[in-house]
């Protein structure tokens, strides 16, 4: 059993209470690899934001969960280093899908934990869900829940239609389980293809797709219900036009890639929403450069040469979020 605590990882707790009182939103970026790391770090520390390092079930298989842990706990060193005498980094498990898989993120030192029993049956979800709850409370790490079924496809996480979360379950949701927050379904989607282009209309000025409105009236009726209490957003990259222009430039075939309008994160920042998951704005940011950089420069093969500028694509990316999205900037609870 290793305490998340002793190796200087944190749990969701404090810092989504703050967030909530103050208007804005955790960032919480999934990671796979040492170059993501870096630079999330970089700009956690840079921007002096707290952090939430995500793990999916699809980078632990590419990873190793074990290897992910120790480089979590690198992180915290790596923080201290750059110069953040205190720095607020959880290591949470995205999309956990059963109570073992919960138990063994727990007991290797993850702060905080996702089960997603939305697929299920309510009542199955509630049981599950407790029973996650019951665990990992007796080891101050806080869990996450999810009502509601979110469209798209993220590693393993698919589902073909949304189905928004009831208001009228969450106070019995949260109450039976006990989770310390509560991923809802208000229009966000995994993924880089989050709308068809029939769900779409068209700009008129840039001929470019505009998504569906996020349902505020659910996230407000939500927040009726529960005042106070930490909602999180899944699946809320924005698919930068001009990644995917570059990607598209150098060879790549991204077609209709669409997301949310940063302008409505932003709102949702402001909300009791107060962690916001990003991960597929990373992937074109990596691929865009590490495509550019491989195309004007075709002798290249020292992957350090092309994974640096990712990694500055990346780190540049991360900022522009927590500053201009999110506005976690200057949010640590110790200087
Ligand atoms: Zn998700």
């Amino acid at each position: 059993m290793v305490d998340y605590k002793k190796i200087g990882l944190v749990n969701t707790r404090k810092m989504f209470a703050k967030a909530v009182d103050g208007g804005y939103a955790i960032p919480a970026f999934n990671f796979n690899n040492m170059e993501q790391m870096q630079a999330i770090i970089q700009a956690a520390v840079e921007t002096k934001s707290p952090v939430i390092l995500q793990v999916s079930k699809g980078a632990r298989e590419y990873a190793n969960q074990t290897l992910l842990r120790y480089m979590a706990e690198g992180a915290v060193e790596y923080a201290k280093e750059l110069g953040c005498a205190h720095p607020e980094i959880v290591l949470h498990l995205d999309h956990g899908d059963t109570f073992e898989t919960c138990k063994s993120c727990i007991d290797m030192g993850f702060s905080s934990v996702m089960i997603d029993g939305s697929s299920l049956p309510y009542d199955e979800n509630v049981a599950v869900t407790r029973k996650v709850v019951e665990y990992a409370h007796q080891y101050d790490v806080t869990v996450e829940g999810e009502l509601g079924v979110l469209a798209g496809v993220e590693d393993e996480v698919s589902a073909a239609e949304s189905h928004y979360t009831k208001p009228e379950e969450v106070i019995d949701f949260v109450s039976k389980t006990g989770v310390d927050s509560l991923a809802i379904s208000i229009g966000t989607s995994h993924g880089a293809y989050k709308f068809t282009p029939e769900q779409c209309t068209v700009d008129p000025k840039t001929g470019r797709l505009l998504p569906p409105p996020l349902a505020f009236d659910v996230l407000e009726a939500v927040e009726e219900k529960l005042p106070g209490f930490p909602i999180v957003l899944h699946g809320s990259s924005s698919v930068p036009q001009e990644d995917v222009d570059t990607i598209n430039k150098y060879g790549g075939a991204l077609k209709a890639a669409v997301g949310i309008p940063e302008e409505q994160l932003r709102k949702a920042a402001k909300s009791a929403v107060c962690k916001i998951n990003i991960d597929s704005d990373s992937r074109l940011a990596m691929t865009a450069a590490i495509r550019k950089t491989l195309a004007e420069k075709p002798a290249e093969f020292d992957p350090r040469k092309y994974l640096k500028p990712a990694r500055e694509s990346m780190k540049k990316l991360y900022i522009h979020k927590i500053v201009n999205v999110l506005g976690s900037n200057d949010k640590l609870l110790e200087k």
